[in-house]
């Protein structure tokens, strides 16, 4: 059920029928629109009588929701989400950019990186201070210690922490010195992982599972949003296929596919979905022109040294030229938009 409110409904207008979705026993989830506010039911099992809301003051119209997701549905907003992350947003017209190393090594290596992403004029800064390996015995990250770095980059460069939580005690963690916790590609089905992070306030960065279809990628988000986390970022991360030119196949067209069935932003990881420090250029170029609301790129001071995923590690030269390549690709297919859009 989806109850879409009228355009000069008030604020106890909403309330009121968010009181009666929880006197039914069910959650409302109230999404402001760029015209309307929207409320998504979530809680139910069976259909909900739309009599309930009818008639109800500011009620415009109340509608039987049959796909499978409901809150991250544009349905519920008709817009694009704009999601505040620390003191920036991502979503909303502006190509934001994620960059940093994988993993957090040293103060010295992650400050290096830093000060480059920070002049490049980028907002958000990545590492891994938990870090999911293959093989037990690969370097793991170092927890804690790694975050506590990651927060003096913040205070530093003022960049905003993007950085991976692997279980309910790392939420906590990232939630306390970071400021968006990405939850990775093979925790993407993790759902109680998924409600946890639901309960936090920070914005949540989730990576498409390494063979989730499109419907599983939107239906975890929905886990987090159904308890209460509306900001949550996509990211395309690249799939596994039989193609072994690559580490992942980039799935480019999910993209508009996202795009048309939900608001929340979408970024591209052309790091992770190559694995080759030449390929991330091109795909990078390619995420920008599809139509993603940013990128998340893996930079390193010295990527034959790093201890994990140095050969897609880009130079901090290789990033700042990529860094304004992408931003005068974004403004040149924003200006051609704004060009041919109807007056
Ligand atoms: C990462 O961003 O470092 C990472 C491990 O990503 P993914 O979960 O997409 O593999
Ligand atoms: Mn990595």
């Amino acid at each position: 059920m989806l109850i879409v409110m009228k355009p000069d409904a008030t604020q106890s207008d909403i309330d009121r029928v968010v009181q009666v979705i929880e006197r039914l026993g069910f959650r409302g989830h109230p999404m402001p629109g760029e015209s309307r506010t929207a409320i998504g039911v979530t809680g139910n099992r069976g259909s909900v009588d739309p009599t309930h809301f009818e008639n109800l003051p500011g009620v415009a119209e109340a509608i039987r929701v049959t796909k499978p997701y409901k809150l991250i549905s544009s349905d519920l907003r008709p817009g694009r989400s704009v999601i505040k992350v620390g003191n920036a947003t991502i979503g909303g017209g502006e190509l934001a950019m994620i960059a940093g190393p994988c993993a957090v090594e040293t103060p010295g290596q992650v400050f290096k990186v830093a000060e480059v992403v920070a002049a490049s004029g980028a907002k958000f800064f990545r590492g891994g201070a938990f870090k999911p390996r293959t093989s037990p015995y690969a370097f793991q990250g170092k927890g804690e210690e790694g975050l506590k770095i990651l927060a003096e980059v913040r205070d530093q460069f003022g960049l905003n922490i993007v950085t991976e939580a692997m279980d309910e005690h790392g939420i906590d963690l990232v939630e306390k010195y970071g400021d968006c916790i990405q939850i990775g590609a093979r925790n993407m089905q993790n759902f109680s992982l998924l409600k946890y992070a639901g309960k936090t306030r920070k914005p949540i960065l989730l990576k498409r599972g390494l063979s989730a279809t499109l419907d599983e990628f939107l239906l975890a988000a929905e886990y987090i949003m159904a308890e209460g986390n509306y900001d949550v970022i996509l990211c395309e991360r690249g799939i596994r296929t039989f193609a072994d030119h690559a580490r992942n196949t980039l799935d480019i067209s999910i993209v508009p596919a996202i795009r048309r069935l939900s608001h929340l932003p979408v970024i591209i990881d052309p790091s992770h979905a190559s694995g080759h420090n030449y390929m991330v250029e091109p795909l990078a170029r390619a995420g920008v022109a599809v139509g993603a609301d940013g990128l998340i790129i893996e930079v390193h001071p010295c990527p034959e040294e790093a201890l994990c995923d140095g050969a897609q590690a880009l130079t901090p030269l290789q990033y700042t030229q990529l860094y304004r390549q992408l931003q005068t690709l974004h403004n040149s297919i924003h200006m051609e938009e704004a060009i041919h859009a109807p007056a």
